[in-house]
């Protein structure tokens, strides 16, 4: 059902975890699949330093969430906010069909952080 890549992002998931001194966190809750992804951003001078997550949902959800945060780790606020929900299902090599809203899920998680980030300022 899954590829390489997403069994590789789900059984060894890159920044599990919170950040403590975050200065961005964002939560969405997929209640079609039962997905509850949080990321916490670090952003200074404008990059994000560091970015970690928290899911709990099925795999696809755990494995978007682990590529969204190496994604985004090291971009500029700007282009983490260009990687769009497909970027996302893309550099999983692919998703079946009706977990494409558990990585849709995923991104929309970073774009809440960098907004939460945005009213912090
Ligand atoms: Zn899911």
């Amino acid at each position: 059902m899954y590829n390489d890549i997403v069994l590789d992002h789900f059984s060894d998931p890159r920044n599990v975890g919170e950040i403590a001194d975050a200065n961005g966190i964002g939560y969405v809750n997929n209640a079609a699949d039962g997905d509850k992804i949080t990321i916490y951003i670090k952003v200074e001078n404008n990059i994000l330093t560091d970015v970690k997550f928290k899911t709990f949902g099925c795999g696809a959800a755990i494995a978007a969430s682990s590529m969204v945060t190496v994604l985004a780790k090291g971009k500029t606020l700007s282009e983490a906010l260009e990687i769009k929900n497909e970027d996302v299902s893309f550099a999983l090599g692919g998703l079946p069909e009706n977990k494409l809203k558990c990585s849709n899920t995923a991104a929309d998680a970073l774009h809440s952080a960098i907004s939460d980030y945005k009213l912090r300022e």
